[in-house]
């Protein structure tokens, strides 16, 4: 070896693929990472969240109790795991501070173990005003957000003219910011749909002591988890909502602001692609979506609303009912080829117990052509005619199983059609909300990414 290359190896060691893996939900959110995150937790040393904002509601059930996390990553939950909040979050320091104390009453400490980077965008009430008064304005589509100012604050922060956790700590900056900030907001959202003007002083006084309040978890999270993968430890990369809604890869503009997929955790914590070992997608057993947009396989009969029912699929964050449908076996492709998905986790096979015949779409017809690509716009995926295969259903209650032998042989059937249509193993299903609710399939790809020392410790 050359001098030269003998010294650019030596500075590159601790540079390769880390013990770094991405959960990502292959569909529309609310595919149950929440559940999913917590569980693989266990293994890893590090949680970090990469995109999204309070939107995003994980619901993690442990000995009965019900967390909602919203911000914060659901390994928090872990006593060993550190959790970050990446630079990709827009955060609302308001709904962090609450969801802290939440979690504090709940008996879950985050001293030391939450860190929030000090790259990630704020959230700001004019975020939320322009929001709400743009989803109502007449003419707009309608998105069907949660009016929490998400949107917005990415388009501030793509416009570069966004406020960032780091800019709270600069009191003159903070108070020039906003006062410009509100100025300009109260005249669009005045003008435009006639929205009661915000006061920038208030807004100032409040923000600074937020800022106070969120101070001791602010760090450079990018240089906390290269270091920690540089050192050898584990992190997982929790992604919210789903591929489906990711900004460039999704049902555009029916999408959220962010990149969903897994490209975005390098984008969103400043984990280089190169440590990323390999992603786990996250797949209910059916579809689910929330808010408008199309959905190909929306079920609208009485077998909707009973998906609906034993499901819960009502907003965590909102309540809304979602809108229910069959597995629709292309799009989970699509999200398999986008995120290089090594293994599938298969949630709520449980909600499946009580039907006859269960439809998977398995692909698509146009004008009674076949359609072999993901159309790119609207109008063509809502003229999409899905071409279902019945599978039959096992009519047996699969709540509570651990063990996939003890599966009906049905229901194992099932999911080997979605593994091989889909193009990736099943390699973990969830039979319920709670953590040992679950399968792991033995010799699964899945078990091969968890990082053997963390594995070790919590057998
Ligand atoms: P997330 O945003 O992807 O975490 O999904 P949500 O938290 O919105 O939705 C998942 C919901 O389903 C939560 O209420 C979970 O407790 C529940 N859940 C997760 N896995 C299962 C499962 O396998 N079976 C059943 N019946 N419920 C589950």
């Amino acid at each position: 070896m050359t001098k030269l290359a003998a010294n650019a190896s030596a500075g590159s060691e601790g540079r390769s693929a880390a013990d770094c893996v991405v959960v990502v939900g292959t569909q529309w959110g609310d595919e149950g990472k929440g559940k999913v995150v917590d569980l693989l937790a266990a293994h890893f040393a590090w949680i970090a969240r990469y995109q999204g904002g309070h939107n995003a509601g994980h619901t993690v059930v442990v000995d009965g109790k019900r967390f909602i996390l919203q911000l914060v990553p659901s390994g928090i939950l872990r006593p060993h795991c550190k959790a970050v909040i990446g630079n990709g979050v827009v955060v609302d320091p308001q709904a962090l501070v609450e969801e802290i104390a939440a979690l504090e009453q709940a008996g879950v400490s985050v001293d030391g173990k939450l860190f929030l980077s000090q790259r990630a965008h704020v959230i700001l009430p004019y975020h939320r005003m322009i929001e709400l008064a743009a989803e109502s304005a007449p003419g707009r589509v309608k998105i069907g957000t949660t009016s929490r100012g998400i949107g917005p604050t990415y388009e501030d922060k793509m416009g570069r003219r966004g406020l960032r956790v780091i800019d709270l700590y600069d009191t003159e900056l903070l108070r020039a910011h906003v006062a410009n900030a509100v100025a300009e907001k109260n005249a669009v959202a005045g003008a435009l749909y006639g929205a009661k003007p915000l006061d920038a002083g208030r807004m100032f006084e409040d923000y600074r002591e937020l800022s106070e309040r969120i101070r001791p978890l602010v760090r450079d999270t990018a240089q906390l988890l290269n270091q920690a993968a540089a050192e050898g430890e584990s992190i997982l990369l929790e992604g919210a909502q789903g591929t489906l809604l990711d900004i460039d890869h999704g049902s555009y503009p029916f999408v959220t602001s962010s990149s969903t997929t897994a490209g975005g955790a390098c984008i969103g914590t400043g984990l280089a692609p190169t440590r990323i070992r390999g992603a786990i997608g996250v797949s209910k057993a059916y579809a689910t979506r929330v808010g408008g947009g199309p959905f190909p396989t929306e079920e609208q009969d009485g077998r909707g609303a009973a998906l609906r029912e034993v499901g819960r699929e009502f907003g965590s964050v909102t309540g809304r009912p979602r809108r229910v449908g069959w597995l629709d076996v292309p799009l989970l492709r699509y999200a398999v080829t986008l995120n290089a998905i090594e293994s599938l986790v298969v949630t709520k096979l449980d909600v499946l117990d009580r039907f006859d015949e269960i439809p998977v779409c398995v692909g698509y017809r146009r004008e009674g052509r076949p359609v072999d690509e993901i159309p790119a716009t609207v109008a063509e995926l809502e003229r999409l005619e899905p071409v279902y295969e019945s599978l039959p259903g096992w009519r047996q209650s699969t709540a509570g199983v651990t063990a996939l032998a003890a599966l009906p042989a049905r229901a194992r059937h099932y999911l080997d059609f979605i593994a091989e249509r889909a193009g990736a193993e099943v390699g973990m299903i969830s039979t319920g909300p709670e953590r040992h609710q679950t399968i792991v399939v033995p010799g699964s790809r899945l078990e091969r990414l968890l990082p053997a020392r963390l594995a070790a410790l919590s057998r």
